[in-house]
């Protein structure tokens, strides 16, 4: 007998093209099914910047204040500007401010930006010694770093579970009906609750890459999606 899911409280609209029977939500095989269909797509910036040596803590603070609204391709490229002269603290101060600007060519708020991490790094440098600080709290502390860059850093900068929601995390879960939440904050707070940790990390890596090109904001392509037997396609009106 197949099992259908039973709409939740949250309001989400359902249509007749995906009322369809539903597998049960196994966390474990959506993210085997996730792995398989990102596999070729370009990595989340963050991720690619790890995998081409730019892992420390600092490295990965500073690439994730830069790519606040700014597409990934231009995070990596401005990225890769900036590191090739500016990999710590101390190297970033000494480049000043106008230099800073420069390198952050291409990146939306190049000037504000520039003068956060300039705010950044001198506090790293007074208060702990010239080491980026691995406490949430510590780095929320840190001008201009919200919840998504904080959790990013403590992730692939630290290797500690810690899961960074941005709008592909935050739509895709609820759009799977695992969360229904209305606020990427709030999703984070979801999610430490019902995704097991071996995932909080995966996740963003995953769901980044699959949100810009499969599970899209508008006409998500659901009728090629591999997790289409299992998603709940809650709130999806419109789906490719
Ligand atoms: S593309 Fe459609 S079926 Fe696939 S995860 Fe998104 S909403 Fe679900």
């Amino acid at each position: 007998m197949p099992r259908f899911y039973r709409a939740g409280k949250g309001g989400e609209t359902r249509t007749a093209l995906n009322r369809l029977p539903k597998e049960p939500f196994d966390i474990d095989e959506v993210f085997r099914r996730l792995r398989v269909a990102v596999s070729r797509l370009p990595r989340a910036a963050m991720f690619e910047l790890r995998d081409r040596g730019y892992s420390s803590p600092f490295e990965q603070l500073v690439g994730a204040l830069i790519s606040a609204r700014t597409r990934d391709e231009t995070t990596i490229q401005v990225c890769l500007r900036l590191f090739e002269v500016a990999r710590t603290p101390r190297q970033l101060l000494d480049l000043g401010e106008d230099k800073l600007v420069h390198r952050l060519d291409g990146t939306t708020f190049a000037s504000a930006k520039a003068r956060d991490l300039l705010a950044i790094s001198q506090r790293i440098l007074d208060e702990w010694g010239g080491e980026v600080p691995d406490r949430l709290e510590e780095l929320r502390s840190l001008r201009g770093v919200g919840p998504k860059i904080a959790a990013l850093t403590l992730a692939i900068g630290f290797g500690r579970p810690a899961i960074a929601v941005d709008v592909h995390v935050h739509r895709i879960v609820n759009r799977w009906g695992f969360v229904s939440t209305p606020t990427p904050e709030k999703t984070m707070l979801a999610l430490a609750q019902a995704l097991p940790e071996r995932y909080w990390i995966e996740i963003n890596e995953r769901l980044v890459p699959f949100g810009k090109f499969i599970c899209t904001g508008v006409r998500p392509g659901c009728s090629t999606c591999p997790l289409n037997s299992i998603c709940r396609q809650i709130g999806v009106t419109n789906p490719g």
